[in-house]
């Protein structure tokens, strides 16, 4: 089945919306009605424009909690404290330096700050080199209590979702998967956004929330995906919400709660999905020996003799394990819950929840499918649709059902 259904976006800005009203088809309009509609679209932009919702900014931590850093600009910067934003230091060009902590506060090369915490700003975008890798934006240098240091990307939602596409997903891709996955990346990043006011920063730049890697993981392909849906998200009742998305679902998308205190509509899983079969991730089996589990378990194992069989205790209605039950050498046995014990023996190792096991003398053989938590967004499956021709919009339809599409600012 392949069809291609194209929509319209729904623009919001006044100023796109009375752009046409004035122009549109009207060649040969006298000077006077052309001056009169150049000054009505002044008024608007200039007044109502205005209050257009900017572009949002995020917060990343690139590097956390070491001893030092790497620093360089390539032209103009401004060193500022980050409370009261005052001036500390104007330069033309930075070679690159170390960056350390001392008790007085934070030393950049020779010179000793006197603060807690640095804004580095520079005029050209991507001028900042952190550890030899450039970024957009300004960077946030913050001396930690325990004497570390820590930095956070501060940069526009737009160029943040450019730096993580690539790390995400394969620029080779057909567009419309991209477009998806830019779609996801945005809503994510706005959502984390929103609860994480209070904290030193929104996302981290690693697995643990989107992998992250600045101005030098951005390829054109992956912009243009980026620019073209530049400032849509999906909303669900009229907010963002965490649009979780995995590498291979392996058949069919898994139920946010089952994992996370989230139960909405979107993310209620339970969809089949058909177009990952191609992901060389949708089989894995991975061979672990007792003993290793046991070491990797760590506290969560709590009988007393030697681990000596696993088995499925239950499984949930995606056919997903829920739990396993650990049974050790003298009788006894414990449960775990499938989401700790991936956790622990490494979700690369026992790729999905989604596995049989197979005890082999001292070996346990896990045998699954698909790669991820299964939650929202199946890659492979996003890609699998976009090679059949389904567009971004009806990806994001499939993999988020109840969410609508929006531009928001
Ligand atoms: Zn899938």
């Amino acid at each position: 089945m392949v069809f291609v259904k194209k929509m319209s976006l729904r623009r919001v800005s006044l100023w796109t919306r009375d752009t046409p009203f004035c122009f549109n088809g009207r060649r040969g309009m006298k000077t006077g009605r052309r001056l009169f509609c150049a000054a009505m679209l002044w008024f608007f932009s200039s007044t109502l424009g205005a209050g257009a919702p900017q572009t949002p900014t995020v917060r990343v931590a690139i590097v956390r909690d070491v001893e030092e850093l790497t620093l360089s600009v390539g032209g103009t910067y401004e060193i500022a404290a980050v409370s009261g934003e005052k001036k500390l230091h104007r330069g033309r060009h930075l070679a690159a330096c170390k960056v350390t902590a001392t008790s007085q506060g934070i030393r950049i090369h020779q010179t000793v700050f006197e603060t807690a915490s640095l804004r580095i700003s520079a005029r050209k975008k991507a001028a900042i080199v952190l550890n030899r890798r450039p970024y957009r934006g300004d960077i946030i240098i913050r001396r930690t209590p325990g004497g570390l240091l820590t930095a956070v990307n501060v940069l526009d939602i737009e160029s943040y979702v450019k730096g993580v596409l690539v790390r995400e997903i394969s620029h080779k891709w057909p567009i419309d998967a991209i477009k998806a996955q830019a779609v996801a990346t945005r809503t994510y990043a706005l959502y984390q956004k929103e609860i994480c006011k209070n904290r030193d920063y929104d996302l981290t730049a690693d697995t643990s929330s989107q992998v992250y890697g600045g101005f030098s993981s951005e390829k054109s392909k992956t912009n243009r995906a980026v620019n073209f849906t530049a400032g849509e998200a999906l909303l669900y009742r009229g907010k963002v919400f965490p649009a979780y998305f995995h590498a291979t679902c392996g058949g069919s998308t898994e139920r946010a709660s089952e994992l996370w205190k989230i139960d909405i509509e979107p993310l209620a899983g339970g969809r089949l999905c058909s177009f990952c079969t191609s992901s060389p991730h949708y089989y894995w089996t991975a061979s672990v020996d007792f003993k290793n589990i046991r070491k990797k378990l760590g506290r969560l194992y709590t009988l007393k003799g030697e681990l000596k069989n696993i088995l499925v205790a239950e499984r949930n209605p995606s056919g997903r394990v829920r739990s396993v039950e650990l049974k050790d050498d003298q009788g006894a046995s414990m449960v775990v819950s499938a989401k700790d014990f991936r956790q622990a023996q490494g979700p690369d190792v026992v790729r999905s929840a989604n596995f049989t096991i197979a005890v082999e003398g001292p070996k346990v053989i896990f045998a699954g499918k698909g790669w991820g938590h299964g939650v929202g967004l199946c890659q492979w499956g996003a890609f699998g649709m976009s090679r059949k021709g389904y567009s971004y919009r009806e990806i994001l339809e499939f993999y988020y059902p109840g969410a609508s599409i929006e531009k928001i600012y």
